[in-house]
């Protein structure tokens, strides 16, 4: 009788054994497949910005006489997507620091009222073009244990999303409130929306739900991305509330005290 239970017990041991190893081969492969989906993107959105600038460069040089006028404006072109290339490289470095794990935190008391009307200050010349309004409104003094220039980089990008997605003579609302726990950030917008399908998608790299909106708006597609590792390596959460044609809200939740 003994035998036979400790036979039992083995084969589903192995068994057990057999399905977490295939279920960590599964999970390797997944891996796998996107860090080669990540480098393929990667290098295709680097290579749009050379393919104009290389375009513009090689129509310049097949002309004898160029006029000023035209030479100043392919130049200026070409001045646009070396910007182009340089935020997404920029946009790309933020995101590989944001993948390092906890030990890269640099965590110190930070006073959030104050870390938000920063962050407003320097959008407001952004909106202003758009005349979009941007209210903060907040319900308590928080202080919490965070990186600052790493949620300061969620935050803004955040709220350079709803001026951007927005319409002209919009507004969005950023709003700051906490219980004994967390600290909770809002950011309302009374923009274009994400439709439903897309919502699942949007903290991906590189996904926009229109491409060339995002462009025009000087978009690289990563911001959310970016936005979403800073809040998670504060083991916090972000959740999105949308409906097309209506506006989007973001809300934000970071616990006060921060355990590694
Ligand atoms: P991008 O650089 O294109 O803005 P993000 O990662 O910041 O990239 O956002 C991804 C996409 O999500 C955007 O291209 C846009 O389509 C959509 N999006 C983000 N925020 C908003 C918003 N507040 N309102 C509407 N659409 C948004």
């Amino acid at each position: 009788y003994d035998d036979e239970v400790l036979h039992v017990n083995t084969f589903t041991e192995t068994k057990q054994l057999s399905e977490a190893f295939n279920k960590m081969l599964g999970r390797l492969k997944q891996l796998d497949q996107s860090r080669e989906e990540f480098v393929s993107n990667v290098s295709h959105e680097l290579k749009t910005p050379l393919t104009s600038m290389k375009v513009l460069a090689d129509s310049l040089l097949a002309q004898e006489d160029v006029p000023i006028e035209l030479y100043q404006e392919f130049m200026g072109d070409i001045a646009k997507e070396i910007d182009r290339e340089n935020d997404i490289i920029t946009d790309l470095l933020s995101l590989v620091k944001m993948d390092k794990t906890a030990k890269d935190l640099h965590i110190k008391s930070v006073n959030i009222n104050e870390l938000l009307e920063l962050i407003l200050k320097r959008l407001k010349p952004i909106a202003e073009t758009k005349n979009v309004e941007v209210v903060l409104e907040s319900f308590r003094p928080v202080t919490a244990e965070i990186d600052e220039v790493k949620l300061t980089l969620a935050f803004s990008n955040l709220v350079e999303n709803a001026i951007k997605y927005n319409h002209e003579g919009g507004w969005v609302h950023v709003s700051l409130n906490a219980d004994h726990k967390y600290f909770y950030v809002k950011v309302a917008d009374s923009g274009i929306g994400i439709p439903e399908e897309d919502q699942v998608h949007i903290f991906e790299r590189f996904y926009r739900v229109d491409k060339s909106h995002s462009r025009e708006m000087g978009g690289t597609g990563l911001g959310l991305a970016i936005a979403r590792n800073a809040v998670i390596i504060h083991r916090g959460s972000v959740k999105i509330y949308s409906n097309e044609g209506e506006g989007t809200t973001f809300t934000v939740r970071i616990p006060l005290t921060y355990v590694a």
